[in-house]
């Protein structure tokens, strides 16, 4: 396609709508000095620019609070008083006053504050590094008249393609669905966290672009296709009418792919497979029963940590387990504890770490602020009570975690019991496996879990060495490597020894090449984006589990990714043919 910018397919589907470019990134400021006698118009401009920031910021967290909830948009509060800090505002006037800029004496000055918050001992001064770079952007913004790229501003409508850097946690909760039709990002890969979100919400998405921002303006036509992952800008006419054709063939395929909501997931020779949702948001639970999902094999529990100005509280939290519990209606929903670190930081929250994937993340997070944790394991408890919750521990190494976990969470079922509050205090506790490290010595779990879930999205990564979120290294993160299909076959294989229940629950599930060897090594619970369910049914209906076994046997054998994709492409398309195999790859 002439003029296609080629990315990486996060999400599915194609559609044609208005750019809008999202640039939120401190800009450059030029020095400039001013005269003595233009002093006193330098700190009234300052001042309505402050006024103007904080009249946008009211709008913003309005906008928040209908997208996102109220404790959400809490955040906006915490930005509005950092502009209108006393402090703040004195000593950047202070520096007008010694004739700089307005522009470069804020500037100075959030650079100064923002290393002095991100060095501070402590963490509620850390938290707040993230708002002041939101603030420094938009008061610069303003200062030096660059365009308002805000996506609150955007209409419900609107049919905005979002055409960004990166999508942080800060931006994506002020998004408006109802006003954003797809993503495009310059990086980003489909692991990445902005991938996975967009699935989520069914939203077609393309990363890993490198340069859209460049390319792409603001009011632009573009076309989206997230199917093949490109961008076109400026598309013609023939072109679009080729697009929309595209789409109408989509939409059908899919039409029928949701007709099978109310079938069963078994292979042609008999094996049953179960079919469940990943839900990143609680609001999803609902789609999720729509399209079949049988339970939520992973509900991610950092959307009430990540862009949010407090911790949430522990009613708050019962309630938004028991909203997803509830609406699965005694099916299993496993819900994992905050995973939080790496690239899902909290704004500021954590120090900075050279090497945030081998840091202090997730349940290691969680074991050392013990008073934190049990906040959540109390409220995981409590929300219990309404169904089959099972709690999952992230990037566990040594079943030593998982003794210190269970040793807190029957801390806070002996709370809850003293206090008289209702809770269940046999809920089941399971492990990712994510890591080599787990998965090498996953025997040694057996006897102190339930279950065991293979997060595929970390185990490739850490196994082969690859940053799982970086673009230029999209074509060494393959989940085929013999290394980590052998990781994979090992976890099977002690969890059927033992009588465990194992699941996958990364995005190699969702691809029907690997889900069909995932199949093969055994594995008879998948867990996907709610939209992959029905492609996945059909798959499964569509293949035996000879047939699988078979070609996952021949995976393994292979020497090389590229062997063991070739091995499994020839299985599948006997198994399904070329055409359906090919439209079930479009549509993952
Ligand atoms: C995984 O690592 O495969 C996983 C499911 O977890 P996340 O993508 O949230 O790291
Ligand atoms: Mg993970």
């Amino acid at each position: 396609m002439p003029g296609a910018i080629h990315g990486v397919s996060a999400s599915p589907g194609i559609v044609a709508g208005t750019a809008h470019l999202l640039r939120w990134e401190v800009p450059e400021v030029p020095s400039r000095v001013i005269e003595d006698a233009e002093i006193d118009a330098e700190i009234q401009r300052l001042r309505a620019a402050v006024d103007a920031a904080v009249e946008r910021l009211r709008g913003v967290k309005t906008r928040a609070e209908e997208n996102a909830g109220a404790a959400e948009a809490a955040i906006f509060d915490v930005q509005i008083a950092i502009l209108q800090d006393a402090e703040l505002r004195g000593r950047v006037e202070s520096l007008v006053k010694q004739n700089l800029a307005a522009e470069k004496a804020f500037d100075l000055v959030m650079l100064e504050w923002r290393e002095h918050f991100g060095r501070s001992a402590n963490p509620m001064m850390r938290e707040r590094v993230g708002d002041l770079v939101d603030v420094h952007i938009r008061l610069l913004s303003l200062l030096l008249n660059l365009p308002d790229h805000d996506p609150v501003g955007l209409e419900p409508g609107a049919n905005a393609i979002l055409v960004t850097h990166d999508l942080t946690p800060s931006l994506t909760i002020q998004l408006d669905r109802r006003a954003i039709a797809g993503i495009a990002t310059d990086a980003g890969t489909r692991t990445s966290h902005v991938a996975i979100l967009a699935r989520s919400l069914g939203l077609p998405a393309v990363v890993g672009l490198i340069d859209a921002t460049a390319r792409i303006q603001s009011g632009d036509r573009v076309i989206l296709d997230g199917t093949n992952g490109t961008l076109v800008p400026r598309p013609t006419t023939a072109v679009l009418a080729q697009f929309a054709d595209r789409a109408r063939r989509e939409a059908a395929v899919q039409k029928e792919l949701d007709a099978l909501s109310g079938a069963e997931a078994v292979m042609s020779d008999g094996p049953r497979v179960t079919l469940r949702a990943n839900v990143d948001l609680p609001d999803e639970a609902e789609r999720a029963v729509e399209r079949g999902a049988e339970g939520v094999g992973l509900m991610r529990t950092e959307f009430l940590v990540v862009g949010r100005a407090a911790m949430p509280s522990e009613e708050e939290q019962v309630e938004a387990y028991s909203d997803v519990v509830k609406a699965f209606k005694g099916q299993p929903v496993v819900i994992r504890t905050y995973d939080v670190g790496g690239d899902k930081l909290p704004i500021g929250g954590f120090p900075h770490e050279p090497n945030p994937f081998l840091g202090w993340r997730a349940i290691r997070m969680c074991l050392d602020e013990p008073e934190l944790f049990k906040v959540q394991l109390r409220a995981l408890l409590r929300a219990a009570v309404h169904g089959d919750l099972r709690i999952m521990l992230p990037l566990v190494v040594s079943v030593d975690e998982v003794r210190q976990a269970r040793f807190l969470l029957q801390e806070a079922a002996t709370e809850l019991a003293k206090q008289g509050i209702a809770h269940r205090a046999d809920v089941p506790l399971g492990v990712m496996i994510e890591t080599p490290a787990a998965a090498m010595s996953a025997d040694s779990f057996v006897g102190e879990v339930a279950f065991f879930s293979i997060g595929t999205n970390d185990l490739v990564q850490y196994t082969l060495a690859v940053d799982r979120g970086n673009a230029s290294l999209v074509t060494r993160y393959t989940p085929l490597h013999p290394a980590v299909l052998r990781l994979i076959a090992r976890t099977v294989d002690v969890a059927k020894q033992s009588g465990l229940e194992v699941s996958v629950c990364g995005e190699m599930a969702s691809q029907p090449l690997m889900a069909y060897v995932l199949l093969g090594l055994g594995v008879r619970t998948l867990s996907v984006a709610a939209g992959g369910i029905p492609v996945l049914k059909r798959l499964v209906r569509g293949v035996s589990a000879a047939g699988a076994a078979a070609a996952a046997q021949a995976a393994l054998a292979a020497g090389t990714p590229r062997d063991a994709e070739q091995v499994l492409r020839l299985s599948l398309a006997r198994e399904l043919g070329d055409e359906l195999l090919d439209g079930l790859l479009g549509l993952a």
